[in-house]
């Protein structure tokens, strides 16, 4: 089971501040309730930050208590709520920023949220001095650094519970469906979902080509005898690929519904899985600050919680676990 890194030693942090930014992903509440209260009890004061990096610069800081995150752990979305803030991008707002935290005796942020949220905090760090932390809250499970981010595998679940009942539908009528998920530039959800939903064929943005052969895969799968497919296609970065995918079956003589499931693979109870890993990656971020190390992320890398530089992870993109999409060819076959 994953454990979380603890500082045992004494600590001169003070204060804290935690926001959640860009897209929600069920298991925020979960993420927060574990900074507050990790916070409190080794005597540190900790402030929630409204509405991701706007908030902060509208100056929307509340000290929290212990109560203040009182049943939240099963909540989706986020009490503190979130958001996109194109003023971050510049230097100016992140030292109007730092300095705002230091005026109310902020020391440190924790900063939830998916890779864009990590470049502003480590902007934020390098630029202002000012120590942050990143906590991996985004569906999406793109981050470097990590191979799990707290939302990903209630989406996955919440889109593999939708495929079950569309396959119903695709049986009875003998039908292939185009189900979209999410992902504009990554495909990790549309694999998970795609092998754990029986998936004849998965589409995913790093691999694009991938959607030119889907006649064919129906075609395979007709020949041993199976009446009705399901596609499964990650968004990609123009909205309506299920409706071109859908177009490219028509070329094969076949006729594929579509279904895009958009926001309902956001929210909702979070999974017992993402509640844990918040759990866990929220008091392993407060530690890491207790014991004055910054400008990192926590993840978690071969079953265990990692620390990671913000600046090796806002470098890269995460790519694809290697062989999934083959395993997933073979299985289809
Ligand atoms: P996510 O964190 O889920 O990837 P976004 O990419 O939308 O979501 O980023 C969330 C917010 O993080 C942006 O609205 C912006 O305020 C901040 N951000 C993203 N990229 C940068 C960047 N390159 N420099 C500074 N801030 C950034």
């Amino acid at each position: 089971m994953l454990a979380p890194i603890l500082h045992k030693g004494k600590s001169k942090v003070k204060s804290i501040a935690v926001l959640t930014s860009g897209g929600d992903a069920p298991g925020m509440n979960a993420a927060i309730r574990a900074v507050v209260r990790t916070a409190i009890s080794h005597e540190v004061a900790v402030y929630g930050v409204a509405k991701g990096y706007s908030g902060l610069l509208e100056g929307r800081i509340q000290r929290l208590s212990a109560g203040s995150v009182a049943n939240i752990i099963q909540r989706g979305g986020t009490i503190l709520k979130t958001d996109r803030c194109p003023a971050f991008y510049e230097k100016s707002a992140r030292r109007e920023a730092a300095n705002l935290m230091r005026r109310q005796g902020i020391e440190s942020l924790i900063v939830i949220g998916g890779d864009g949220s990590y470049k502003g905090a480590h902007y934020l760090e390098t630029e202002n001095d000012f120590p942050v932390i990143g906590i991996p809250g985004t569906i999406d499970n793109d981050i470097p650094g990590t191979e799990d981010t707290i939302g990903f595998d209630t989406s996955v679940n919440t889109a593999i519970e939708a495929i079950d009942r569309i396959r119903d539908t695709a049986n009875s009528h003998d039908r292939v469906f185009i189900v979209e998920v999410m992902g504009r530039s990554s495909g990790h959800i549309a694999l998970q979902v795609g092998i754990g939903g029986g998936a004849e064929r998965i589409i995913v943005p790093e691999l694009p080509e991938t959607w030119k052969g889907v006649s064919k895969a129906v075609d395979r799968g007709i020949k041993r005898g199976k009446t009705s497919s399901i596609i499964v296609v990650a968004e990609g970065p123009k909205p309506g690929l299920a409706f071109r995918v859908a177009k490219q079956l028509e070329k094969g003589g076949h006729s594929g519904k579509v279904c895009i499931l958009g926001h309902i693979q956001r929210g909702g109870t979070p999974t017992a899985h993402d509640r844990f890993l918040a759990s866990v990656l929220a008091t392993s971020a407060v530690h890491c600050l207790l014991a004055g190390k910054s400008n990192l992320a926590v993840g978690v890398l071969n079953g265990q919680v990692v620390r990671v530089p913000l600046a090796e992870i806002v470098r890269h993109r995460r790519p694809l676990p290697e062989g999934l999409m083959l395993m997933a060819a073979d299985l289809a076959s």
